[in-house]
């Protein structure tokens, strides 16, 4: 079967866009807050059993990973394989199935799961992160098979829970899809190619110190003091790393290894020196970097505050790693995978553009295993996880069309 011409593809996402943009409508009317993924599988699970492509449902409870997870046994991947599974080299297309809470309604214009489509949009919680890439990458597979595309590889679409909170769809999914040859995270990216992530890991310090009457502040030892004395040289640890890692691809941001406090807090009572002080946050990581490795040098800097002070060389901070942090990962330009999607948006839009990614997402636990890795998908980025969620019709069919083609021009050897 000769291939499709680039036009015959993108007149096909253009005839298909109707049940493309009615399917990304529908799945938001679906409130498939992490916990509740199975609210919206089903309907992608019928559309995967109307096209015939063969669709298995991995419970994650029993794989054990999803120990910290609410619902664990009712909670559920779908892996869908396109056309069907040949024993070919296997290129994985993922998507999350789960959204955050949409929060206040009465911020909303719309009530948040309207799936309403109005102005050129769509409407709704996961609109933009992320059944509008999910729904893209389900059509451009769509548009190939009615064109009669046969592609020299197998592609297993993964619907995964939890991305929201912990990653451990994506984890359980790589049981079921080991060692595929490239990987492609329909996560949101403004349009652009995403060939590089920073990641992070989150920590928490605790400190402690003793109680006093604030009238008589000298009798007790104030714990946010010292807290704010650990906050200001792990910053500076942070900017010291920042400098020392410059990228291309994220010459627009200050820096690409991000360090931030996200919550603090000390004390009990306005009026009483806090006897304890605790904060959480995330230092970035560059691509490649050893998790453990920076998890030590943190601790260092703790221990380093702490030998300058009395009391913190008696009763130390103590740093929780209460969550398992993301690798950074990058895949090099010249791989087939970017370069496939890069000749695919030149087709469609005249320019291709890329860019770093500094926040974390289950790409990491793809491009960590040194699988070639890409996100691309459609809408803003800025747009998620807020109030009025919406993504522009033109721009998740325009991705289609991006997807479609790059899938036609990708070339994998296996191995
Ligand atoms: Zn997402």
């Amino acid at each position: 079967m000769p291939r499709p011409s680039d036009r015959e593809v993108q007149a096909r996402v253009d005839v298909m866009s109707g049940d493309l943009l009615d399917l990304l409508a529908e799945t938001v009317r679906e409130p498939s807050e992490s916990g509740w993924e199975d609210r919206v599988s089903g309907r992608y699970a019928d559309w995967f059993a109307r096209r015939g492509w063969p669709v298995t449902r991995q419970p994650v409870g029993p794989t054990g990973l999803a120990a910290a997870e609410p619902r664990p046994d009712a909670r559920e991947n779908l892996i869908a394989w396109y056309p069907r599974r040949r024993g070919l080299p296997c290129v994985v297309l993922n998507g999350h199935l789960d959204v955050v809470p949409a929060g206040d309604e009465q911020l909303w214009a719309h009530p948040p799961y309207s799936g309403l489509r109005l102005d050129g949009h769509v409407h709704g919680r996961g609109s933009v992160d992320m059944k509008g890439g999910i729904a893209a990458g389900l059509y451009a597979l769509a548009v190939l098979e009615d064109l009669g595309v046969d592609l020299p590889f197998d592609v297993a679409v993964q619907l995964v829970v939890a991305e929201e909170t912990t990653g451990v769809g994506t984890r359980a999914a790589a049981l079921e899809v080991p060692g595929p040859v490239a990987a492609l995270v329909l996560e949101p990216t403004d349009g652009a190619i995403v060939p590089i992530s920073t990641g992070l890991l989150f920590f928490t310090v605790d400190v402690t110190g003793v109680a006093a009457h604030t009238s008589a502040p000298w009798r007790g030892v104030d714990a946010f003091e010292h807290l704010i004395r650990i906050r200001e040289a792990l910053a500076e640890f942070a900017r010291k790393r920042s400098a020392s890692y410059r990228h291309p691809l994220f010459a627009d941001v200050p820096t690409a290894i991000p360090f931030a406090v996200g919550t603090a807090r000390a004390g009990s009572w306005r009026a009483a020196v806090p006897d304890f002080a605790t904060m959480s946050g995330r230092i970035g990581l560059k691509p490649g970097e050893d998790l453990a490795a920076v998890r030590r040098e943190v601790e260092q800097v703790l221990a380093e505050v702490a030998a300058t002070d009395g009391w913190l060389r008696d009763h130390p901070p103590v740093v929780r790693w209460d969550h398992e942090g993301l690798p950074g990962w990058e895949t090099p330009l010249d791989s087939p995978l970017i370069k496939a999607l890069q000749s695919a948006q030149e087709t469609c839009t005249g320019t291709a553009t890329r860019k770093g990614f500094t926040a974390g997402s289950d790409a990491a636990f793809f491009g960590s295993r040194g699988i070639p890795t890409a996100i691309f998908g459609p809408g803003e980025v800025t747009k998620a996880h807020a109030p009025d969620e919406c993504v522009a019709e033109r721009d998740v069919v325009e991705a289609t069309k991006v997807l479609a083609l790059a899938l036609t021009r990708l070339e994998v050897s296996d191995g």
